[in-house]
């Protein structure tokens, strides 16, 4: 997958190449990264790329003309999803990671800065995607999480294709807890049935935990997961 991220910070994106899985699939080929600086694109002496807002009030707005034209010399590929980073756009959810991850080729990743992008930029999106319903200085760390998030979907990426299916988010239910040896520590013993080697009895187990989790840590996606339950026995 080609991923390309207009920034006016580029260099903000040079530790994911050293992280970990990420960096590796970077390095393996699995995933490309351009960046695209719109301060490369000002035209005017000072490479402005901001200016005040028509009709007053504080802070800047980023200008139209770099962030389109760096836009605009980025190469089109197929399958390409314009992404704009905005505390005003949709919720990022695992659904949509799952998504670009298996129907994109290309993901462009519209950074912005001070009080935000010139409306007119808007239109360069397909999406606009939120990290959360907090505000920061830019869009470089929601960048990095899309990037994060989808480069660890693609195939090859993470050893074993298991271990992304029963993982939080991916179904309606949180994951269940994991143990490693040593079988005690400090006084806090493994749940004897995951030392037992009866399948059957841990599947019935991570199940049972998988609900209690959800249901005490989340229970808005506990809601969601029995009514998908019912309509499953309604089709029946
Ligand atoms: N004035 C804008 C508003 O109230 O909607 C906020 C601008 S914010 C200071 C600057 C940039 O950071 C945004 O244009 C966006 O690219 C990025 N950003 C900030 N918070 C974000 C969030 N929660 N999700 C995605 N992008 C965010």
């Amino acid at each position: 997958m080609r991923l390309d991220v207009v920034s006016l910070v580029p260099d903000a994106f040079q530790p994911l190449l050293g992280l970990g899985v990420i960096g590796r699939a970077f390095a393996a080929g699995i995933a490309e990264l351009h960046t695209h600086n719109p301060r490369d694109y000002a035209t005017d002496r000072y490479r402005k790329v901001d200016d005040l807002p028509y009709g007053g009030g504080a802070g800047m707005v980023l200008k139209p003309e770099p962030v389109i034209h760096a836009f605009e010399a980025i190469p089109v590929l197929p399958r390409r999803q314009v992404l704009m980073m905005s505390p005003q756009g949709q919720p990022l959810r695992q659904a949509d990671l799952q998504r670009w991850a298996e129907t994109a080729d290309q993901l462009i990743l519209l950074c912005g800065h001070y009080e935000g992008f010139d409306e007119r930029i808007r239109g360069l999106a397909d999406e606009e995607v939120s990290i959360g319903d907090f505000v920061l200085t830019g869009g470089e760390l929601p960048a990095m999480v899309i990037i994060n998030g989808v480069v660890r979907l693609l195939p090859g990426t993470v050893g074993s294709a298991l271990s992304l299916e029963h993982e939080s988010h991916s179904g309606s239910l949180l994951e269940h807890p994991h143990y490693t040896r040593p079988a005690e520590f400090r006084g806090q013993v493994v749940p004897e049935v995951l030392r037992s080697g009866d399948h059957g009895a841990i599947e019935r187990w991570r199940l049972e935990q998988q609900l209690q989790r959800t249901r005490e840590r989340r229970p808005d996606l506990y809601a969601r997961w029995l009514a998908l339950q019912d309509q499953d026995d309604r089709g029946r």
